[in-house]
């Protein structure tokens, strides 16, 4: 392959759905092999709030997510350097992602600005103003030392129309540009590039098409997930699946509800991120197959069975609702307890989802994991639309 840079990842494609765009496949990476479809838990400063590590090893998680932006500022890039990058510095043996820290500034700061230059934002540490560039996020995650980096992109909300979406949308492959010529570690790290566009078919197409001219390893699909129509949504996502190259992986941006991986992974995704499980986790909320239990709720005070009687999780094998309940309102070890028992249910759920495919069962696996959570068969008409487009029909 003349001319092409070599990457520091492969994709096996392991099985394909005969119905759907749903895939199984073994993504190589410097530091773990990771199954896809596969859903990745969001470790804010280097560990997942609640969870240690060993025991995200112990639950079987091949990769987490790591934000730029906390990291940036604690440990620092000096601190990183020194200890070896996260990997050394916070024992995690396994696969690790980190976001380009922009993301986080425009969401989290108000006063960030985007010019050509960057993310210009106020230190929220000392008030001082604040430049992050694409060489600075490259800089600071070849520190981190992931397995897979973001570039920085140009993040509008989705409820963003008009001519600054266009903008954004090429300020994004310019500043990819930018990130390729910065990446300093190419043997061990790898670019993903960020499919932008807003909810604009045209510009996402065009998006897609010229940054698959980049011979990035690996596509993101993002700006999505930020409180958009549903409809327009998995559209998005779709169109993009089309014109992603099938050899590299394709990861769906802030999504986490079990509903949108089942159906994503219908659509041809192969990776995610949210924080979703673990937040909800902080506020004694369970998720189950059958929706969440709250188990701060009066009822579980004396419901002696396990959160789900079908979760190997711990937490599930060895306390009760009640005991949750108790605990819940007002011991932190309860949040614990809660998030080991979310993050199974998030890998519990991505490997039925990847067995499913390797059976070629999927459609099968859909219809029986919407029955579960939507017994009165009321399943949300964007989830019909979406896996009919992918010849599932759900039968109701
Ligand atoms: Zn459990």
């Amino acid at each position: 392959m003349a001319g092409k840079a070599a990457h520091a990842l492969s994709l096996r494609i392991i099985s394909e759905c005969s119905t759907s765009k749903a895939r199984c496949c073994k993504l190589t990476l410097p530091h773990h092999v990771v199954d896809t479809p596969v859903f990745m838990p969001v470790g804010t400063q280097g560990t997942l709030k609640g969870m240690i590590p060993d025991q995200l090893e112990e639950l079987d998680c091949q990769i987490i997510l790591g934000n730029t932006y906390h990291l940036g500022h604690r440990p620092g890039p000096d601190v990183l350097d020194k200890a070896g990058g996260l990997h050394n510095f916070m024992n995690w043996k396994r696969a690790l992602l980190t976001d380009s820290g922009g993301f986080q500034m425009v969401s989290l700061l108000e006063l960030a600005e985007i010019t050509e230059e960057g993310v210009r934002f106020k230190s929220p540490h000392d008030s001082s103003m604040m430049l992050l560039t694409p060489e600075h996020s490259m800089e600071i995650q070849n520190s981190i030392g992931a397995d897979i980096m973001m570039q920085l992109d140009d993040v509008i909300h989705s409820s963003v129309t008009g001519p600054r979406v266009e903008e954004a949308m090429h300020r994004s492959v310019r500043w990819l540009d930018r990130c390729i010529k910065a990446h300093k570690r190419t043997d061990k790290q790898n670019l993903f590039a960020i499919v932008q566009g807003g909810l604009d078919v045209e510009l996402r197409k065009k998006c897609a098409h010229e940054m698959i001219k980049r011979d990035v390893p690996g596509f993101a699909i993002g700006g999505l997930s930020g409180g958009e129509e549903k409809s327009h949504f998995w559209r998005m996502v779709t169109l993009s699946t089309d014109i992603l190259p099938k050899n590299k992986p394709r990861y769906l941006m802030g999504v986490g509800f079990a509903v949108d991986l089942v159906v994503c992974s219908a659509l041809g995704c192969d990776m995610y991120d949210c924080v979703f499980p673990t937040r909800t986790a902080r506020f004694g909320s369970a998720l189950v197959p059958w929706g969440q239990l709250n188990l701060k709720k009066k009822k579980f005070s004396q419901d002696f069975q396990p959160i789900d009687k079908d979760c190997p999780c711990p937490t599930c094998k060895q306390y009760t609702r009640a005991y949750l309940h108790t605990l819940v309102t007002n011991e932190t070890v309860a949040c614990q307890m809660v998030t080991i028992h979310n993050v199974q249910y998030q890998l519990s759920l991505m490997k039925n989802i990847r067995e499913s495919i390797m059976e070629d069962k999927f459609p099968e696996f859909v219809q029986s994991f919407m029955d579960k959570l939507f017994p009165a068969k009321n399943f949300p008409e964007w989830a019909v639309e979406a896996l009919a487009s992918v010849n599932i029909h759900l039968k109701s």
